[in-house]
């Protein structure tokens, strides 16, 4: 322990001493802490990367960024900023691409996002006028995250976040102008082209709202995968030909009701119609779900014409006599495009 002292700050030593020398014999063996048995497991490892996908995916930033009333590059400029993804110095110095990471505008500190965007003095001048007389005190304190994440909400009656964002974006193509051709533009173009863009911006969304409704020109559909039902496993199966060398295969997957991944499969069928591939995936498919026990088989189909094959096969599943079972099906539309058949052998 007085060895530990000498050498380590206390706390440090403290920690160490608490990790006993093992005594025993036995050769230092590899675990994986997410498993109770320390053993690794695909699965836990995929659980693990999938949980804190969907953590940072819940962050209420992402959707204010998608909401934000402007233009759609400018979304994707808010986007790329919220993962600190903006190729400023500091950012190329930390990707080892400079050993100079000062501001090519002030010279003065590091450039960082929320420097060019905020804390640069040309930043600065430049909300200064657009903020009014009595700034927003948060408005030069809050980090990075925390500061778009505020004025693209709304929740600022100083400034809209149709103006914040046209403004963080404008700045960010002012430093790329300055830094790359040199070119600078003055505080007052800046203010001024920021809220022509804010208000160009509002009436275009106002004028879409009016002819298109609430739903803005795009049409917003769910193009997710959905499970099925209680019970149910869905089989989504697809063929595909190559031109050279000339081949076609086909691949499926099958998954249970709560969305858990159950088998998956692909086979190469040499030669052949596209049509056949299709169709050779939908048996194979059903072949493996029924081998894993299912007997409730909802089949997805990608192509409009499998489908109508899909129909004709479904007649033919209905003849009892045929099955040697009570197979019976329905076809349904889930989304457009997609059609699936429901089997029922139970
Ligand atoms: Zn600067």
């Amino acid at each position: 322990m007085d060895f530990l002292n000498f050498y380590l700050p206390q706390p440090l030593a403290l920690q160490v001493s608490l990790h006993p020398v093992p005594t025993g014999t036995e050769d230092d063996v590899r675990t994986w802490r997410f498993t109770p048995n320390g053993e690794f497991t695909l699965r836990t490892a995929y659980d693990l990367t999938d949980t804190t996908a969907d953590q940072n995916m819940n962050q209420p930033i992402w959707k204010s960024v998608w909401r934000t009333p402007t233009l759609q590059r400018i979304r994707a400029f808010l986007w790329l900023l919220n993962h600190n993804r903006l190729l400023t110095n500091a950012e190329r110095g930390r990707r080892h691409l400079t050993t100079n990471t000062d501001c090519k505008i002030c010279g003065d500190g590091p450039e960082t996002t929320l420097h060019v965007l905020r804390d640069c003095p040309y930043a600065r001048a430049t909300w200064a006028d657009l903020l009014g007389e009595e700034p927003d005190s948060r408005f030069f304190e809050q980090d990075i995250h925390r500061w778009s994440l505020y004025y693209i909400s709304d929740k600022s009656d100083t400034i809209d976040s149709t103006l914040f964002a046209g403004t963080c974006w404008l700045l960010w193509k002012n430093r790329n102008g300055y830094v790359f051709r040199g070119e600078l533009k003055t505080h007052a173009q800046i203010q001024f082209h920021a809220k022509q863009l804010r208000d160009q911006t509002i009436q275009a969304l106002e004028k879409e709202n009016a002819i298109f409704g609430g739903g803005g020109l795009r049409e917003q559909r769910q193009i997710g995968w959905q499970p099925p039902a209680q019970d149910w496993v869905c089989v989504n199966t697809d063929g595909s030909v190559t031109i050279s060398p000339e081949s076609t295969s086909c691949g499926g997957i099958i998954r249970g009701s709560d969305g858990r991944f159950l088998k998956a499969f692909t086979a190469n069928l040499g030669g052949g119609s596209i049509t056949r591939a299709e169709l050779a995936g939908i048996v194979y498919g059903l072949d493996l779900a029924w081998e894993q026990g299912a007997r409730k088989v909802e089949l997805g189909e990608e192509e409009e014409y499998g489908a109508e094959e899909g129909r004709r096969s479904k007649k033919q599943r209905r003849n009892p006599e045929a099955e040697g079972g009570g197979v019976s099906a329905g076809i349904g539309e889930r989304s457009k495009g997609r059609r699936f058949l429901k089997l029922d052998g139970g």
